[in-house]
């Protein structure tokens, strides 16, 4: 089994780990700049983004999961986690970084606030067996991609699933619906990075 991380700075991160662990992964949290060795993957959780930002900062990481990622270590962003891997953000609050990993243009909070939140069927590339349920809360749209990376997923007109290379993000949270697919995919990539 791969060994997946789930960085643990703020966010969703049980439900990814109990995902991952579904989807035949052994996850663990990561927090430190030296527990990124000897992982096969990297999940960045669902949250806030600018958060997970400072706190990467603070932490030490934001650096040493830039390179790893530049150096490709398969990862996946649910939400916020789609925010940290977007080249840029469109309206980034002051200081806000990112990892990167994907060339993308992302726009926060682009389906609305908080009581907007909404779930709908959303047909993903590469998941087999139907539509995934897409739960979106305060969740981010993808404005454009650069020609590397593969556009996944669209609901309403806007991407909202991107891959390129190793990395790959949703504007949802498929960790929160008890359907592992995607995580599944995740981890298919990983196996097949390694
Ligand atoms: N709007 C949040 C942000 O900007 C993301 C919301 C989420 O992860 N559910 O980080």
């Amino acid at each position: 089994r791969p060994t997946i991380g789930v960085l643990a700075l703020q966010g969703d991160v049980r439900e990814h780990l109990t995902a991952l662990a579904a989807a035949d992964a052994a996850a663990a949290p990561v927090r430190r700049p030296e527990e990124l060795a000897g992982l096969d993957g990297l999940v960045i959780p669902g949250g806030e983004s600018t958060t997970i930002s400072k706190l990467a900062v603070l932490f030490g990481v934001m650096e040493p999961l830039r390179a790893a990622i530049r150096g490709g270590l398969p990862v996946y962003g649910s939400c916020a986690g789609l925010i940290m891997l977007a080249d840029k953000i469109l309206d980034p609050r002051s200081g806000q970084e990112t990892f990167g990993g994907i060339d993308m243009i992302v726009r926060r909070n682009a389906f609305g606030r908080q009581n907007e939140s909404f779930e709908a069927s959303v047909e993903v590339a590469g998941v087999e067996g139907g539509p995934v349920e897409g739960v979106f809360i305060r969740a981010p749209w993808v404005e454009s991609v650069g020609a590397q990376a593969q556009v996944l997923a669209e609901y309403g007109g806007h991407i909202v699933a991107v891959r390129q290379g190793n990395a790959m993000a949703t504007s949802f949270h498929p960790e929160l619906t008890g359907d592992h697919r995607v995580h599944e995919l995740f981890v298919a990539a990983v196996r097949a990075a390694g």
